[in-house]
């Protein structure tokens, strides 16, 4: 592949302010680019000024939604440096996504070495104030202009940044969430353990039927008997009961988060015991009745640690910890930031 050319934009875009960041809506002035053929293999590495990009409206991807995407974030240290954190386990999940969906791999390395020489160009787009990123959005797409079912032959591999403002603006706060029991996320053999656009697409229809009762999200179960608990919107789920810490086993259908990996890591190297297996809502549900569901949390890129306030299941509404944030949901979070912006220590080497 490689070294990466650079073009540089002639115009630079004004940066927004930094307290009115909205999540997703701001792109930096560059963008990495690079093809893929059958012929050449993955080719053409380079850094060009963030464009529209042009596809035959019978690309592959507009139809069957050959896809995959990642989600990583650069921080900006007190010192000014730019910490990255465990670029490579998204980009491990990246080809795992792609092995799903029939698209061919990436090499890692040179993934991680293309969003870094990106980044750098960026750094002055990486916001400063407390709890702000820059999102790193990588993606794949089929691009071949063919409307019949099959793997297409030419991919194009992208990767856009985007400022994001603090997810937690007057700290770290719990949310309400609703337990699914009509629509699923995914199933057994199917995508659910892969990034790509149609979980998604999948997922809107739920979570725009709760929105307006005021859940932040839902949280899935099972696709075969609505019974066991699979992750919450875009986020792991965990729970503490009797002092010991339950989230979902890896099943096929749960999105491996690079998140849930490092709580998992964190609280067994503070003591915690861990147990991941397979958690019917029924007993969430009875460990509440009993006094004994102490925490409840998501786990994600976005959020880094969501604490769960309530959840509403059926007719049952389920409070947790009187709606406030729990210890171990606050020392998660104050660790895992404090690693990401440098200001804590990095017991297992996260960063790059
Ligand atoms: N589940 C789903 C469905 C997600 O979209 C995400 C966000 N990538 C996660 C879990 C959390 O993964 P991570 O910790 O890698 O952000």
């Amino acid at each position: 592949m490689g070294s990466i050319p650079i073009t540089l934009s002639s115009e630079k875009k004004k940066k927004p302010n930094q307290d009115q960041l909205e999540f997703g809506r701001t792109f930096t002035d560059h963008m990495f680019v690079m093809d893929y053929s059958n012929e050449k293999g993955w080719y053409n590495p380079r850094i060009m000024p963030y464009q529209s990009i042009t596809l035959d409206p019978a690309a592959i991807v507009f139809h069957y939604g050959q896809t995959v995407f990642e989600g990583l974030k650069a921080y900006l240290t007190q010192d000014e440096k730019v910490h990255l954190f465990r670029p490579e386990k998204n980009m491990e999940r990246l080809n795992r996504s792609n092995d799903r969906l029939c698209i061919p791999n990436i090499d890692e390395e040179f993934a991680i070495e293309a969003i870094k020489k990106l980044v750098h160009l960026e750094k002055d787009w990486i916001p400063s104030a407390p709890g702000t990123s820059l999102y790193i959005r990588p993606f794949v797409i089929s691009t071949e202009a063919y409307i019949g079912v099959a793997p297409s032959k030419t991919y194009q591999f992208i990767v856009i940044l985007s400022p994001v403002g603090a997810y937690y603006k007057e700290g770290i706060n719990p949310v309400k969430i609703a337990v699914e029991s009509k629509y699923v996320r995914a199933v057994p053999g199917g995508t659910g353990e892969a990034k790509t656009g149609g979980n998604y697409a999948a997922s809107l229809k739920a979570q725009e039927l709760v929105a307006g009762s005021g859940y932040a999200q839902v949280l899935w179960l099972d696709g075969v008997e609505r019974k066991y608990v699979e992750e919450v919107g875009s986020m792991n789920v965990f729970f503490k009961i009797n002092g010991e810490i339950v989230t979902p086993s890896l099943n096929g259908s749960i999105l491996e988060g690079v998140t849930r990996n490092s709580v998992i890591k964190l609280l067994k190297h503070w003591g915690y015991t861990v147990n991941e297996r397979k958690i019917a809502f029924e007993e969430i549900y009875n460990a509440h009745k009993d006094g004994q569901l102490e925490e409840a949390f998501g786990a994600g890129t976005a959020a880094v640690i969501s604490p769960i306030g309530e959840f509403s299941w059926n007719e049952h509404k389920l409070v947790i910890n009187n709606g406030e944030t729990g210890e171990v949901s606050k020392k998660l979070y104050d660790t895992l930031t404090g690693i990401q912006y440098g200001t804590e220590q990095d017991p297992f080497d996260w960063i790059v």
